[in-house]
């Protein structure tokens, strides 16, 4: 598309500019030399004698066409179009689909009322999380209902099917990654024992704020008092997240059409010559780039699998 781009450190590519726009505006023109027209403000509104059935600004018409390639999205942040209306119009049609689910989303903590009041908003930085898909570092955001970002995204698939699955699940938080548990015990036990819960984890363990805050939160009053104890919490801190924030809110959508419903060319077996791509389909990634780049390698699967149907 005539773009410079750069290699980050992560390996992942980027245009020079760091905008998408030139990039969007070097595709359509693309697009319309290669004979492309673009028809936008049609919304799709289902089946009707043998076409797909669109609202236009010129009212309703219906496309006749011999191939088709739905890229409809998931059920993710609805307000942007992509409402999954489509759903109940293929399920008729005898697609098999996986409801929805919240992906790369934030989860509902039960936090205390001065908790909330006082950290909303707040960054927890350089932490490791453990849950189920493993342990990462990272960081995340307190928000007043719960928890969000991008350490929480990278939990999110295996806390939610938890949920799902075992009615609850916690989140464990390493808050002091650099120490041991056996130095953090050591610097503890050293603190004078009257002095306050504060103090005590200032000086032993150099935690304050929030951190500090999440101890008070959830960690027992019995293992307060205890280095051992408390140095065990400050390694290994349930945070028990009651459930996925709603989908509106996430980032992307697990479930969908289901890949038994499709052929190797992303054609699905109940309506031949219809072919589906993207957030559609029953996948899930995390953030970063991956999301996209699985939409669009799925769409262009797609566009030669059409290829091939046509030539027939
Ligand atoms: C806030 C946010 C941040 C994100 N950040 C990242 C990121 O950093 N990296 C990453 O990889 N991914 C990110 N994603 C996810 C990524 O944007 C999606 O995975 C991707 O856009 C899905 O592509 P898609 O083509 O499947 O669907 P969409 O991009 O959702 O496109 C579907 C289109 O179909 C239209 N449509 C739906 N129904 C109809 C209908 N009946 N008739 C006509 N048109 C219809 C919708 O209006 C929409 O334009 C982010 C998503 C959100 C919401």
């Amino acid at each position: 598309l005539g773009t410079e781009t750069f290699v980050g450190s992560s390996g992942r590519v980027f245009p020079d500019v760091m905008k998408a726009s030139p990039l969007l505006r070097a595709w359509l023109k693309r697009l319309e030399a290669q004979g492309a027209t673009l028809r936008t403000r049609h919304r799709w509104i289902g089946f009707a004698d043998g076409g797909y059935v669109f609202e236009t600004p010129e009212g309703r018409s219906i496309v006749h066409c011999d191939a088709a390639l739905l890229a409809l999205g998931g059920a993710s942040w609805p307000r942007l179009g992509s409402d999954a209306s489509w759903l109940p119009w293929l399920s008729e049609k005898g697609v098999e689909i996986d409801a929805f689910q919240p992906a790369n989303c934030g989860f509902v903590v039960g936090w205390s009322e001065s908790f909330r009041e006082r950290f909303a908003g707040e960054p927890v930085k350089s932490v490791t999380a453990t849950s189920g898909a493993g342990t990462f570092p990272g960081e995340f955001v307190i928000s007043a209902n719960g928890i969000e970002g991008s350490l929480v995204y990278a939990h999110g698939a295996s806390l939610r099917d938890q949920l799902l699955n075992r009615g609850s699940a916690a989140l464990t938080l390493d808050l002091a990654p650099g120490r041991t548990i056996e130095r953090l015990t050591r610097d503890l036990t050293r603190q004078d024992a009257k002095s306050s819960f504060s103090n005590r984890l200032r000086k032993g363990a150099s935690l304050d704020g929030v951190k500090a805050a999440l101890l008070r939160e959830f960690a027992p009053e019995r293992d307060r008092a205890d280095p051992g104890r408390l140095a065990g919490m400050i390694k290994a801190l349930p945070v028990p997240v009651l459930e996925t924030r709603p989908i509106g809110e996430a980032i992307s959508s697990a479930g969908g059409i289901r890949w038994s419903g499709i052929d190797d060319d992303f054609m699905l077996k109940a309506l031949p010559g219809t072919f589906v791509a993207g957030e559609m389909l029953d996948w899930e990634a995390p953030t970063g780039g991956y999301l996209l780049t699985a939409c669009l390698a799925t769409g262009r699967a797609a566009a030669r699998g059409i290829e091939a149907w046509l030539r027939g």
